[in-house]
């Protein structure tokens, strides 16, 4: 089982991990870390553990080159060139960066390659945020009063130094969301991806590295939750851009109140998908739903809907296709393209999942099918077989807390206001799904659920839209415009024109 994975990073001959700071790659002189891969626990290679000493330099450099040097000043058309220029470098190491990113954090290589969090996916983030560059305009206001000889106009400045905290999931999404947004409005960027998914992002720095961008203006560090903490804290850092936890959110919302940083929090939801007897079809619909749980990234995405409000009229034909497709799932190499679901980050995590499953038993819930550890040739990695709960109630915490794998939770419902009551019985508003042919239910109910982001008989998120949560699932939005708008101080300019 392990062969392709220790196969492929034989071929790729990983390295101890560098950073780079103002322009040059460095060794780090302090402590390390293990990166293991989560498929067998075996280490992949390390990496720099900065620590507050790192984020120091690395940070000096990005203020540097924000206050002094020419990328915040620089003709849009030069920047938008220097930008498109490694999009197409991106292209070229496509396949590269996609192995790399399965030797993180265990995707299936043909998911990696090909599906929306791919290095293409991220080369497009990159070229819709490059698209902006020329077109981040202010306003002109009329002159207010005929008592007033001033005129106004605001113009957009970048927000300043970035700090872009990774989670492990969608490292190269992750990076192309922020790390664009940022270079296209002029700002610069200290990165930390997070430690158990470095080696895509740091490919990905290596070829940002290559193209023209003035030193200081990209940096690239590494560590674990100390040198978050150290960069959410840090006086030399304008705008904190994070995607993780709600708890790591907490604690980064309390740290950055130190100079009032701006902030961007993408963190975990708990969503619904409200299945009504109309659907088009019960069987497709459970197989979308159960997959988005086991297939994939194993459930380890944020949006993905983990409690299944389902009509009671056609609950029973639900379950029974949940289970099929669950049952259906092909663990394994990450690197045979046969394998369709991503292990567990981390042991720490599978064990957090199996204490999920067992406190739902305990609670009452009815365990339908998975929940086990698969044991032979699977024995050595975090692996679990997708589980399905019913007879879920509201006050468990499988029904309540974000447990970030491969678990779904059935509940019937009897009528539309019940469905929505239950939605919305939640302290996280990420996203969520309505399956029904009824336009104006399908409306009437998108509105009525408090989230971020809604999706009608499907979810997909595009670089060009808003994304982002409500209540505890974050605060702002990244995606199109708004990153812009998060990204960049608004600044009113009045002048006299009399004199
Ligand atoms: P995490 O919060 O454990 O870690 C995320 C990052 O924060 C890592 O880089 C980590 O080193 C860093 N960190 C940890 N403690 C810190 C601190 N005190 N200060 C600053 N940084 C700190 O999350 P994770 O396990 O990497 O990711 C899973 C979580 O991310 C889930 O909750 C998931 O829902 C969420 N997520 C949200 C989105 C979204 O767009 N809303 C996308 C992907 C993942």
């Amino acid at each position: 089982m392990e062969d392709l994975i220790m196969e492929a990073r034989a071929e790729l001959g990983l390295r101890p991990g560098r950073i780079f700071i103002g322009g040059r790659w460095m060794d780090w002189d302090g402590p390390r870390f293990d990166q293991v891969h989560p498929a067998n626990n075996r280490v992949m290679t390390c990496f720099a553990d900065v620590g507050e000493r790192g984020v120091d330099q690395a940070v000096a450099a990005a203020r540097k080159a924000f206050d002094e040097g020419p990328w915040p000043r620089m003709p849009a058309q030069d920047r938008k060139r220097i930008i498109q220029r490694f999009i197409e470098r991106i292209y070229t190491a496509e396949e590269l960066l996609a192995k790399l990113q399965t030797l993180d954090n265990g995707i299936p290589y043909t998911l990696s390659l090909a599906t929306r969090v791919s290095p293409k996916a991220a080369a497009d983030v990159f070229d819709h945020f490059a698209g902006w560059i020329d077109k981040i305009n202010g306003e002109t206001y009329p002159r207010f009063s005929s008592t007033s000889n001033m005129d106004y106009m605001s113009i957009r400045e970048p927000v300043g130094v970035v700090g872009a905290i990774l989670a492990w999931n969608a490292p190269l999404i992750m990076f192309a969301l922020k790390v664009g947004a940022a270079l296209a409005c002029g700002c610069t960027v200290v990165v930390k991806p997070s430690e158990y998914a470095n080696l895509a992002v740091m490919k990905m720095a290596e070829i940002l590295a290559e193209s023209e961008l003035p030193p200081g203006v990209f940096n690239v560090i590494s560590g674990g939750a100390s040198t978050g903490a150290s960069l959410s804290s840090h006086r030399g850092v304008d705008k904190i851009s994070f995607t993780g936890s709600a708890t790591t959110g907490e604690r980064i919302l309390a740290a950055s109140g130190t100079n009032m940083k701006r902030l961007s929090l993408e963190l975990g939801g708990k969503s619904a998908a409200i299945v009504f007897p109309d659907v088009h079809s019960i069987a497709s619909t459970a197989n979308s739903l159960m997959g988005l749980c086991s297939s994939f990234l194993s459930g380890q995405v944020c949006s993905t809907p983990t409690r299944a409000l389902v009509h009671r009229s056609v609950f029973d034909e639900f379950v029974h296709h949940a289970v099929l497709q669950a049952q259906s799932v092909k663990l394994g190499d990450p690197f045979d393209p046969t394998t369709t679901s991503a292990p567990i980050i981390s042991k720490g995590q599978l064990n957090r999942i199996l204490g999920y499953v067992e406190s739902g038993k305990r609670e009452g819930a009815r365990l339908v099918c998975g929940g086990r550890q698969p044991g032979g040739t699977l024995a050595n990695g975090n692996w679990m077989e997708p589980a399905l709960f019913v007879d879920v109630k509201r006050e468990i915490s499988i029904f309540r807390e974000e447990i970030f794998g491969p678990v779904l939770c059935a509940i019937p419902f009897d009528r539309e206001e019940e469905a929505v009551r239950m939605a919305n019985d939640s302290e996280y508003g990420l996203a969520g799904c309505i399956y029904t042919t009824d336009v104006r239910r399908a409306f009437r109910v998108a509105r009525a659920v408090r989230s971020g982001s809604i999706g009608i008989n499907g979810y997909a998120s595009v670089p060009n839209a808003p994304m982002g949560g409500v209540k505890r699932s974050g605060i702002g939005r990244e995606g199109g415009w708004s990153s812009i708008e998060a990204f960049t101080e608004l600044k009113t300019i009045d002048f006299n024109m009399d004199v």
